[in-house]
């Protein structure tokens, strides 16, 4: 089976859902820069106080500041069987960036150990999902407002935390998150195909649904 899960689609397309299931089933750390950048950003970290200005405006952040963080998350101990990435890569450049820190820690490659799971879905919806997205900052739990309610409005199921909205999940930033999606991602959807390692996912469907093809083209290969 590959060992390396590279995620990519447009944000709020379920990927983080998807991740931490499939993260549990392989028992392989689902490895997330968003939120690695957020965590810098709290931490008021050098690369947090770089990183927080491009995220407010749903720009990338610069490569030497992505590349830093994910390059420090892939060299722990708990990397060395695999993992799943999810926004990242985000552009041809950082793709680019991920085959040279593959080639410099040699554990696996693209080519032979990646599989790129491509979440295809109506990006008009998704604004939409972006808005109504909140999550638990106790356990990580993500729940939506329209499809998929807590139980108490506003208050986790699982720790009874109050939940949260991610301060990019505004209407503005979520819809400058989408243009720069559609420019500097979403080319690299051809990107893995050429290289021969992406699988295509229908993302608008019910998140169990999802999941169960998800298991499909992973274990099935
Ligand atoms: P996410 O949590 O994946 O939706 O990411 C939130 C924000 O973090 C994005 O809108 C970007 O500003 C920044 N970000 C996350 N991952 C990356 C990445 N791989 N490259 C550049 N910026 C990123």
């Amino acid at each position: 089976m590959k060992k390396v899960f590279i995620f990519l689609g447009p944000p709020g397309s379920g990927k983080g859902t998807q991740t931490s299931r499939l993260s549990d089933k392989l028992s392989i750390p689902h490895i997330d820069t968003g939120s690695l950048l957020r965590k810098n950003i709290e931490d008021k970290t050098q690369l947090g106080i770089i990183a927080k200005g491009f995220i407010d405006k749903g720009q990338l952040v610069p490569l030497h500041v992505v590349s830093s963080v994910i390059k420090e998350r892939l060299l722990k101990e708990d990397c060395k069987n695999g993992y799943i990435l999810d926004g990242f890569p985000r552009s041809i450049e950082q793709a680019e960036a991920l085959a040279s820190i593959l080639e410099e820690t040699g554990e696996f490659t693209l080519k032979n150990d990646a599989m790129a799971v491509y979440f295809d879905v109506d990006t008009e919806i998704l604004v939409q999902r972006l808005i109504n997205r909140r999550s638990c900052p106790n356990c990580g739990t993500i729940y939506n407002l329209t499809s998929n309610p807590p139980k108490i409005m506003d208050y986790c199921d699982i720790c009874d935390t109050k939940l949260v909205q991610r301060a990019d999940d505004n209407e503005q930033t979520a819809r400058a998150r989408f243009e720069t999606y559609e420019r500097e991602t979403k080319p690299l959807y051809d990107y893995f195909k050429q290289l021969g390692i992406l699988k295509e996912l229908d993302a608008d469907k019910p998140i169990l649904e999802i999941w169960e093809n998800l298991k499909e083209l992973i274990f099935e290969q």
